[in-house]
């Protein structure tokens, strides 16, 4: 039976944060070793001491060791091992807010059998990219006068935000930082008509024939009907008779359902 345990837990971290890792570290356990649920035992051993403030005090990584049988006798480099360590190496990483340098690996220290995540390492957004941001920040203009933090992908040169968010120009364009220069893409945009997408974020957008403004609340759910000229042209599915129209930029900040 697995037992993944989290060893190191910092002390700020509060018992809700853990209750609801714990859920999450059994999905993680039982979607990928294909056992039941009632198998896995997860727990958490919260550090004596405050987080070390400098190098002389040691390092304030987080441990989790698996303990398991189910993976005796698999070779060093078995996927399947590797990809339970990383799952669980993530939640614990997230769950944590990134703050933390994560390590897992499956009790006894077999030598094939680790995963690593240093702290501030985000995922890049870009679908199919797969890579990761550049610890480093960078100023980036999000304002007339106002710049803010960012940090670029390190493989494809996509700008996220400080938390990792992907950034967005005022018009709707992509941000790359490219041989240090910021580089403007306007990515296609491919809506079906008919089909619901959901607001992922808050939105100021104009609604109606009449061009009122609304503030669409995140998680809000627009039918897509058609362009007109520039604007995307949406109703809603739970308001009869209201239109909303988005902006290039607005569309960034939808999904599909
Ligand atoms: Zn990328």
């Amino acid at each position: 039976m697995p037992f993944p345990f989290v060893y190191r837990v910092p002390r700020s971290i509060p018992d809700e944060t853990l209750v609801a890792l714990r859920m999450k570290m059994v999905q993680i356990t039982t979607d990928l070793m294909k056992c039941k649920k009632e198998w896995v035992g997860p727990d958490f051993f919260r550090s004596a001491l405050n987080d070390p403030t400098n190098p002389d005090e040691g390092c304030g990584t987080v441990l989790i060791k698996l303990e398991t049988g189910l993976f005796d006798g698999r070779p060093d480099d078995d996927p399947q091992v590797q990809e339970v360590l990383k799952a669980l190496t993530d939640a614990v990483w997230k769950a944590f807010g990134g703050k933390y340098e994560v390590e897992a690996s499956v009790a006894s220290w077999h030598p094939g059998w680790k995963f690593l995540r240093a702290p501030g390492q985000f995922d890049c957004r870009m679908p199919g990219c797969g890579g990761i941001l550049s610890g480093e920040t960078f100023p980036m203009q999000t304002g007339c006068h106002s710049y803010s933090p960012c940090r670029a992908c390190t493989a494809c040169g996509r700008v996220h935000s400080y938390d990792g968010d992907l950034m967005f120009g005022r018009a709707g364009h992509s941000p790359f930082l490219r041989d240090g220069e910021i580089e403007l893409v306007l990515e296609p945009v491919d809506l079906a008509s008919g089909k619901q997408y959901r607001t992922t974020s808050q939105l100021f957008i104009e609604t109606g024939e009449d061009c009122k403004y609304d503030n669409l609340p995140k998680g809000k759910l627009l039918i897509f009907e058609h362009m007109d000229e520039e604007t995307f042209c949406f109703t809603s599915s739970e308001e009869v008779g209201v239109g909303y129209r988005l902006h290039r930029g607005d569309v960034n900040f939808i999904e599909p359902i």
